[in-house]
C-alpha cells in the first residue's frame, strides 16, 4: 500500500491531490465551498429562528386557544392524503405552507385525543409543559443513554424512575427504563423475567404464564417478540368484577406443575384497558412468592393512580411485585412516546440486556451508575426524561394528584348519573377511571343497537366513545382522565349520549 500527497502550492489554497495505490485522488477547495454554501441552509439564524417560533407559535396557539370547541372526532375531506401527495422536493416550502397542510390533514381528522370531550380507549391528553421539555432536549439533544456521555442526562432519568419505584413502594437497588411506551416496557420486563427464570429456548413451550381475559394484549405481542409465542397462556378465572381470582391461581399453577409444565410469569393488571379494575395484587403476590414465579403489574393505565389517596389503597401488594410497567404518556400527560419499566432486582435487568462493543468503548468518567443503554432493547433515543422531569419540576406534583383524583369523582359521578337513568346496563362500579355500559333498547338486536350508538356519536363527532366485549357482549367504554375533562364536560356528554340515543329508538 502506497500513497503519496501532492499539494498546490498557490496561495490560497485551491486544490489537495492524493495518489492512493496508483490512483489520483483531488479535492477541490471551492467544492467544498459551494456545498457549505448550501448545507448552512440546515442552521437557521437568530432572526430566523426567531420568525419561524414566531409561526409555529401562532398555530400552536390557535389550535389551543380553540380546543374547547374543537370536537373529539373529527372527519374533513379525504383522510389527509394531500400529505401524501405532497412529496418531499430538493427546495424547501414557506413554513406557512407546512403548516397548512399540516392543519389540514392531520390536526384535523381522526381522533382529538387532547379533547376533554374524548372519552376512548385510554383517554391522555398531552400536557403543553411537555411540549417545552421536548423542545429544549431537541435543541440540545443530549445522548441520554450513556452515562459517561451525558451524565446529568441519566441522573435525571434515573431520578425519575426512583421517584415512581418510590410510588410504588419498591425498596432501594431498583433499575428501570423509560421506553417509548407501555409495550415496549412490558417486553424490557418479559425479558428480564425470562432470562432470570433461566428459559431458553427449548423451554418455551413448557412456560407458562397467567393472564386474565382482560389482561393487555401487549403482553401476548411481548412474549411473541421475546421469542415466547409457544409458552402456554394461562387465562385464570375472575370474580364478578373481573379480577383475577388469587386462589384459582394457585389451583392453575399446581395443575401445570403436576402435568410437567414450568410455571414463571403471573401478570396483574393495576387498571385494565377495559374496565380500569385493579386485580389483588397483594394475594396474587402471595401466591407468586409462594410458587416462586415472577410477578409483573401492569400499571401502564392504573399505575399513578397511586398518586390519589382516594384509591391508592386498591394497589396494595404492588410493592411485593417484581416489575411494574407505568405510563407517564398516560396517566402523567406527556405527549405519546413514555413509559417506564422498573425492576425491582435492578441486576436482573442488566443483566438481561448488557451489551457491548468496541465502538463504545472510551469512557469519559469514573463510572459508578449503570447507563440506559445496558438497561434495555435501545440505544440511540429521544432524551424522553425531559417531558416528565420538567412539568414535574416546574408545577410540581400536586396538581397531577387532584387531576387524578378529580378524573376519579367524576367517573363515578358520570356513572351514577347514567346508572339512575332508565335504558342503561351498567357494567362493574368504577375502580378507577373507566367504566362500561350498553343501552336496552325495547326491541330489537342489543349489541347492533349499541353499535349503531357508536356509529351515530362518529357522525356527531362532539364527543369520542369506544368499545369492547365484555362476556360476548358488545359494551360502550368511557374512560375519564384528561386534565381538559371537567364537571361540565361530563353533564355536555352524557346529553350528546342521550341526543343520540334518542334518533336510534
Ligand atoms: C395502554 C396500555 C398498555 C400498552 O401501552 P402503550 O404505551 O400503548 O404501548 C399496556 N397495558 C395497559 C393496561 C394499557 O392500558
Amino acid at each position: 500500500m502506497s500513497w503519496r500527497i501532492s499539494i498546490c502550492l498557490k496561495t490560497p489554497l485551491t486544490k489537495l491531490t492524493l495518489i492512493f495505490n496508483g490512483v489520483s485522488m483531488t479535492t477541490n477547495i471551492e467544492d467544498i465551498k459551494k456545498y457549505e454554501e448550501l448545507s448552512r441552509l440546515i442552521e437557521p439564524e437568530a432572526e430566523r429562528r426567531q420568525e419561524l417560533l414566531e409561526e409555529v407559535n401562532q398555530y400552536t396557539e390557535g389550535f389551543l386557544e380553540t380546543i374547547h370547541a374543537k370536537n373529539a372526532y373529527i372527519k374533513e375531506g379525504p383522510d389527509g392524503l394531500d400529505i401524501r401527495d405532497a412529496v418531499i422536493e430538493e427546495q424547501g416550502v414557506d413554513m406557512e405552507v407546512i403548516l397548512k397542510l399540516y392543519k389540514d390533514n392531520v390536526e384535523q381528522q381522526g381522533i382529538n385525543t387532547v379533547s376533554g370531550k374524548f372519552f376512548g380507549y385510554i383517554a391522555p391528553c398531552s400536557m403543553f409543559y411537555s411540549a417545552l421539555g421536548d423542545y429544549i432536549a431537541a435543541i440540545t439533544d443530549p445522548f441520554s443513554v450513556d452515562y459517561a456521555a451525558s451524565p446529568g442526562a441519566v441522573h435525571m432519568e434515573k431520578m425519575l424512575l426512583d421517584w415512581m419505584a418510590d410510588l410504588v413502594g419498591y425498596p432501594a437497588g431498583v433499575q428501570g427504563n423509560l421506553a417509548s411506551g407501555g409495550s415496549l416496557a412490558t417486553l424490557i420486563c418479559i425479558v428480564t423475567a425470562r432470562e432470570s427464570h433461566g428459559l431458553k429456548a427449548r423451554d418455551f413451550d413448557k412456560a407458562v404464564v397467567y393472564v386474565t381475559e382482560l389482561t393487555h394484549h401487549c403482553l401476548k405481542k411481548g412474549l411473541h417478540v421475546a421469542g415466547m409465542g409457544e409458552s402456554v397462556i394461562r387465562h385464570v378465572p375472575v370474580d364478578d368484577a373481573y379480577r383475577m381470582k388469587a386462589d384459582a391461581l394457585a389451583e392453575c399453577i399446581e395443575n401445570d406443575r403436576q402435568q410437567g409444565l414450568r410455571p414463571w410469569l403471573v401478570v396483574g393488571s393495576a387498571g385494565t384497558t377495559d374496565l380500569g379494575n385493579v386485580d389483588p395484587l397483594d394475594a396474587i403476590a402471595d401466591v407468586a412468592a409462594e410458587q416462586n414465579i415472577w410477578f409483573h403489574v401492569d400499571g401502564a393505565y392504573g399505575g399513578f393512580f397511586l398518586l390519589s389517596d382516594l384509591v391508592k389503597d386498591k394497589f396494595k401488594g404492588v410493592e411485593r411485585s417484581d416489575s411494574v410497567v407505568m405510563n407517564p404518556h398516560k396517566t402523567l400527560y406527556t405527549p405519546f412516546g413514555l413509559g417506564a419499566a422498573i425492576i425491582k432486582n435492578g441486576e436482573l435487568l442488566y443483566k438481561a440486556h448488557y451489551y457491548t462493543a468496541s465502538y463504545l468503548q472510551d469512557n469519559y468518567l469514573e463510572q459508578d451508575e449503570l447507563s440506559p443503554a445496558d438497561l434495555g432493547p435501545e440505544l440511540t433515543r429521544h432524551f424522553r426524561a425531559l417531558r416528565l422531569w420538567l412539568p414535574l419540576k416546574l408545577i410540581g406534583v400536586a396538581p397531577f394528584r387532584a387531576a387524578l383524583s378529580e378524573k376519579i369523582l367524576l367517573t363515578r359521578y358520570a356513572y351514577e348519573k347514567m346508572a339512575t337513568q332508565d335504558g342503561f346496563e351498567m357494567g362493574p362500579y368504577p375502580e378507577l377511571s373507566t367504566f362500561a355500559f350498553r343501552y336496552l333498547p325495547a326491541e330489537g338486536d342489543i349489541d347492533e343497537f349499541n353499535k349503531r350508538i357508536i356509529d351515530e356519536l362518529r357522525k356527531d363527532g362532539r364527543i369520542f366513545l369506544s368499545s369492547t366485549v365484555l362476556d360476548g357482549k358488545y359494551m360502550i367504554r368511557v374512560n375519564v382522565l384528561s386534565y381538559r375533562t371537567h364537571l361540565e364536560t361530563i353533564d355536555l356528554a352524557i346529553e350528546v349520549l342521550n341526543e343520540n340515543i334518542q334518533k336510534l329508538v
